[in-house]
């Protein structure tokens, strides 16, 4: 399908509000039905009808149309976070006594429900190094029910063969599901590669103006529905209508964000990786990348995070250079209009920060959004000033 068809006009009926080009914002927590026979129909099948904005909302179901087509999938779901998109789909998938094999460093949130909700339920993880396929093959049991992915991942950026790993799990009849909330659609297709589910935070690019949080996961209908008739519906993790609205609204211009993004960072991180300053700089993209290849191979396109260290990883020296940072601002989350800095010391206490030989802790992550490159390295360049 066109992806100017899907973004511009895909589940917009217009003539049903008026001609109106932006659809409305359908404020209202249930529908009124006819007859009841309709009631009935609706009542033993929700996923189908109209009927409470729990489950069906007509704004929503303009986005949820757009978002699987993106995907190449039969259907989406969208959520009021990306954490939902992803742990609502996984208690629908497995029953107590399953295993599920996870990528070693998924998204922090997403480690915790490995880590602490699903073993309340009986489900255990094993945690491996993605970056090869025989880990996956050493790691699967028989009571295997999914392996759930993240590639790139969004502070070291590990890659899995998305192709390799749906074989795998085909061959054996597990179910795979990927976190591809760095590459979004645009620049990363896993349903197409073999993929089951594919989750998405539109929090970040999707929205694309730091004003909503939401999620998405897409697959094959038959799960989908599953996902909407059991859990979705008990835990309600429903999006509301002007949400929805504010997503509709950032997908016109998705492909004009991410590509700026795209080409902005490849700026961006040449320029820093020739300041004495800076020792590594790590982006899936760069021709020094460990698996730029694979990047090669399955992405079409390379989000705006990136991460770097410093010659000198010293606490003072990170603290100081981001302190000093004036238009690049300290915060968390991405994919917006505004670039963005987090240094990984920020998540531990100063006094288990180690600066000697390589360790995580020294990375620091940069998110390049909308302004001109140019502007940005005048701020990295003043701040870099700062320590020198
Ligand atoms: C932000 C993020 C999430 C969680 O999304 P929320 O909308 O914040 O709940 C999940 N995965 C990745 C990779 C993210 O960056």
């Amino acid at each position: 399908m066109d992806i100017s068809y899907i973004l511009n006009e895909l589940g917009e009926e217009r003539e049903n509000y008026f001609n109106a080009v932006s659809p409305p914002i359908i404020q209202t927590s249930n529908f009124a039905l006819k007859t009841v026979k309709e009631f009935r129909a609706a009542l033993a099948d929700e996923y189908y009808y109209d009927l409470y904005s729990r489950g069906n909302n007509p704004t929503l179901n303009i986005l949820r149309k757009k978002l699987a087509a993106l995907d190449g999938a039969e259907d989406a779901l969208v959520f009021s976070s990306g954490v939902a998109s992803i742990s609502v789909p996984i208690l629908a998938l497995v029953e107590q006594g399953d295993h599920i094999v996870s990528v070693e460093n998924p998204y922090s949130w997403t480690i915790k429900l490995f880590k602490n909700l699903l073993p309340k339920f009986g489900v255990t993880t094993t945690f491996i190094d993605g970056t090869d396929i025989e880990n996956f093959k050493n790691a699967i049991r028989p009571e295997t029910k999914l392996i759930y992915l993240e590639s790139p991942n969004t502070f070291s950026y590990e890659l899995q063969d998305l192709k390799a790993v749906a074989d795998l799990a085909k061959s054996k009849g597990i179910l795979t599901m990927i976190d591809n909330s760095y590459c979004s659609p645009l620049y990363q297709r896993p349903i197409e590669l073999g993929i089951d589910l594919s989750a998405q935070t539109a929090t970040k690019y999707i929205g694309g103006h730091s004003d909503v949080v939401a999620g998405v996961v897409t697959g094959r209908k038959e799960l989908i529905k599953k996902i909407f008739d059991h859990e979705f519906m008990t835990i309600g993790p429903a999006l509301s209508p002007h949400s929805a609205w504010l997503l509709i609204r950032g997908l016109r211009t998705l492909p004009l964000r991410i590509k700026r993004s795209f080409e902005s960072t490849k700026v961006v991180t040449d320029w820093l990786a020739k300041h004495p300053l800076v020792d590594k700089v790590i982006w899936p993209f760069r021709d020094d990348f460990k698996q730029y290849e694979l990047g090669q191979k399955q992405m079409q396109g390379c989000g705006g995070l990136f991460s770097f260290t410093l010659k000198d990883p010293a606490l003072k020296k990170i603290e100081t250079f981001c302190d000093s940072l004036q238009h690049i601002l300290m915060a968390v989350s991405w994919g917006g209009h505004e670039s963005l800095i987090i240094p990984s010391i920020a998540a531990i206490p100063e006094e288990e920060y180690d600066a000697t030989g390589y360790n995580r802790w020294q990375l620091i992550r940069m998110y390049v959004g909308l302004e001109e490159p140019e502007y940005l390295i005048k701020d990295l360049e003043q701040a870099l000033g700062k320590i020198s």
